[in-house]
């Protein structure tokens, strides 16, 4: 079972107080927070060995290399990849996407087809948007129902010899449904077409293994999962990455370069131009070591418990709607109430110290589903409360007679 409260301890952000009350942050399918386990990691680099990797000879530049790349094994295992140069490292899971879309430029032609879900995020749509303005490729859609729910049978029907990619979060970031990527990626593989999955959003619930899913590329970012921003991880098998042109030119990708002719570095190293996050990549690694430590299963069984009991609370208030009633679910809620505008309400519950996030959540064309602006949306993690909810919940109701 998770101490919640001992857990808390990790977080010196959960102590502050916003607006002279104290934090209650809801917002953590945005980005979530820091443990000081991690922030440790991030001082000691910084204090001790920070230094270019893999090009010097001197001792602090081998330190920070062995760090990172044992950084990188520790993904690997994580994520159960057969090769630790699976793992690409990237600066979040919108760069793992954009790398994936350049490359397949080189290898659709006019009247392939990609199929994306309704549920994506604004990463996850207008590459593909793109790659289809330069190749001549199509971009087909997989609807959703009033549930939030994937209508698969129509998946089933736009599936055919000329797709060539599917692409679809595996939890959706505006609704918190999780899609049945189990099925998406047994139908897409019986036609022969690569399935890239965006794990950003169920990375912090789930422990995925990529190669019981058997999914072709993985994205996520690190800064939802307990780490810091500005890094991710891009899984690749290594066929496909094999098969995919570099993303960026630069330093650290090439093997040997002239005017003439430039040969590249082997995996991961070709899609790793640059000098990377290094700080980034050993701290991702601690948050996968801290999360690990807590479970993923008990992460789990406790967000369902905080989700439900959210839930049974927010129903009970008059003329509050709920958008992703889906079976499968995560910790995260969007709704409105009555014609209140989204932000009003969360300009008034950051006045009392709650932070939720209000708007479209970089998911028009869900909101243009449910003809609506926007929603509020309240995203938990483990480290929060019932105790939390219960004052999001007066606090709600106070800020709904301010506005009605
Ligand atoms: C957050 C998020 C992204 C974008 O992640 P970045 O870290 O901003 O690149 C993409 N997809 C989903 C589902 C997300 O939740």
């Amino acid at each position: 079972m998770l101490d919640v409260q001992k857990i808390r301890k990790d977080f010196p952000i959960l102590n502050r107080k916003v607006n002279g009350k104290p934090l209650i942050y809801f917002d953590n399918a945005a980005t979530s927070q820091t443990p000081q386990q991690v922030i440790d990691v991030i001082v000691d680099y910084y204090t001790n060995y920070n230094a270019n990797i893999h090009r010097g000879v001197h001792s602090l530049s081998q330190e920070a290399t062995d760090a990172y790349e044992q950084a990188r094994v520790k993904i690997q295992k994580h994520f159960n990849a057969k090769h630790s140069h699976e793992i690409i490292y990237t600066s979040g899971t919108t760069h793992g996407i954009n790398l994936i879309a350049n490359g397949f430029s080189s290898l659709l032609k006019k009247g392939d087809e990609i199929i994306v879900s309704a549920l994506e995020h604004h990463s996850n749509i207008v590459p593909w948007q793109m790659l289809c303005e330069r190749t001549g490729a199509v971009l087909k859609v997989i609807p959703m129902n009033q549930n939030g729910e994937l209508v698969l049978s129509k998946f089933d029907s736009l599936l055919n010899e000329n797709t060539k990619l599917v692409f679809v979060n595996h939890i959706s970031n505006a609704l918190g449904t999780i899609n049945p990527i189990e099925y998406i990626i047994e139908k897409a593989h019986d036609i022969g077409a690569a399935v890239l999955v965006d794990g950003a959003q169920s990375c912090p619930h789930i422990k995925p293994d990529v190669q019981a899913l058997d999914v072709d590329f993985y994205v996520c970012s690190a800064h939802k999962i307990c780490g810091p921003t500005g890094v991710g991880m891009l899984y690749g098998k290594e066929e496909w990455l094999n098969k995919l042109p570099p993303y960026q030119g630069g330093g650290e990708m090439i093997a040997e370069v002239s005017f003439e002719k430039t040969t590249y570095a082997d995996l991961p190293h070709k899609f790793e131009a640059g000098t990377p996050n290094v700080c980034g990549g050993i701290a991702f690694g601690a948050a996968l070591d801290y999360m690990n430590t807590i479970g993923f299963d008990n992460i789990a069984a406790y967000e369902n418990e905080l989700l439900d009991y959210a839930t049974q609370q927010l129903l009970q208030i008059e003329g509050l709607k709920i958008y992703g009633t889906a079976k499968q679910k995560t910790s995260v809620i969007s709704f409105n109430v009555g014609n209140i505008h989204p932000y009003d309400i969360g300009t008034i519950l950051d006045k009392m110290g709650i932070a939720v996030r209000t708007g479209h959540h970089c998911a028009q064309p869900i909101m243009d589903f449910y003809k609506i602006p926007g929603t509020i949306r309240a995203s938990f993690m483990f480290y929060n409360t019932k105790e939390e909810i219960d004052v999001f919940i007066a606090s709600l109701k106070k800020a709904i007679m301010m506005l009605s």
